[in-house]
């Protein structure tokens, strides 16, 4: 009984300091000590001190099919998430990634205006907003048991520029997302979609780094994959996100700040070349050297 009433408060602890203004987000740490720990994420990515590395493509299985329904779409207070009703329907692998990885759910971060939303930074640009494809680790079976190990999530990040026309693409989502507006609120979407129809034409270009969750616990067990050409999303469509109520406001610069990449590796792919070089380094992927980690990590939660 005394441990049920601990996870109670501590839930409702977490949801009460989880804000996103300054004096908030410098107080995650006070609940949740991966927060500030040294290989947080979003990170600062400049390409001229990312390391070029021929890295294998990402493979996507079951992006090209229908999402299952139903599709839930969540206003947590913090996002909005949307989450089909299955797992192991779209599944990633390659790149610099050791294991298959299921898709969890996808969630976005946005600003109040249309200079600021997005997490990471691509040489000094902040776009308007940022989708995340998280997904887990298949050798574990749940979302937290993921959160226990250093390759237990790989989130693929997206950026969106605001545009005069709306993007197909985000019809599905956006035309229901008035459903959700007061925080807490949880709805499914009418019409299914393609993840495929949510990526980039050209995925051939990416940036991966090792860091954390941008958000409390910040456990520091992603793989992030990060493709820094924008897609578009129309002035009305971003306006239904930040229409969303956070419980006191609207929900908007839903952003963590940039964190210290201290001395990690972030690498950028590029085709074959020095395909030497790129096999002496790719031996070594398992080891916490190859991601400029100092040291092993420590992910109790
Ligand atoms: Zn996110």
């Amino acid at each position: 009984m005394l441990v049920f009433i601990t996870i109670l408060d501590l839930i409702a602890t977490v949801h009460a300091f989880f804000g996103y203004s300054n004096g908030l987000q410098n107080s995650w740490s006070k609940h949740s000590q991966h927060c500030a720990g040294q290989y947080q994420s979003p990170v600062h990515i400049e390409s001229h001190t990312a390391m070029p590395l021929a890295i294998p493509a990402l493979e996507i299985v079951g992006f090209h099919n229908l999402i299952p329904r139903p599709i839930s779409m969540t206003n947590n207070g913090h996002s909005v998430v949307i989450k089909p009703s299955g797992n192991g329907y779209a599944k990633i692998f390659g790149a610099l990634l050791e294991d298959i990885y299921e898709v969890e759910h996808i969630h976005f971060h946005w600003g109040k205006k249309n200079n600021r939303g997005s997490e990471h930074v691509i040489n000094g640009i902040r776009f308007a907003m940022e989708m995340h494809i998280v997904t887990r680790n298949q050798n574990y079976s749940t979302f937290n048991e993921a959160l226990m190990y250093d390759d237990g999530l790989a989130v693929l990040a997206f950026f969106f520029n605001v545009r005069e026309e709306d993007n197909p693409s985000l019809k599905p989502i956006t035309h229901d997302m008035s459903l959700v507006q007061p925080d807490g609120s949880v709805a499914y979407l009418t019409h299914t979609f393609t993840l495929a129809s949510l990526l980039p034409q050209n995925m051939d270009y990416f940036y991966t780094y090792r860091g954390s969750l941008t958000t409390p616990p910040c456990s520091e067990v992603v793989t992030w994959i990060v493709f820094p050409d924008p897609m578009p999303v129309s002035i009305s469509q971003i306006a239904k996100f930040r229409h969303l109520s956070d419980g006191n406001g609207h929900l908007s610069d839903n952003y963590r700040h940039i964190q210290h990449r201290g001395h990690r590796k972030i690498f950028v792919r590029r085709f074959p070349t020095v395909l030497n070089t790129y096999k002496n380094i790719y031996r070594s992927i398992n080891s916490p050297q190859f991601w400029g980690l100092d040291k092993h990590q420590n992910n109790t939660v």
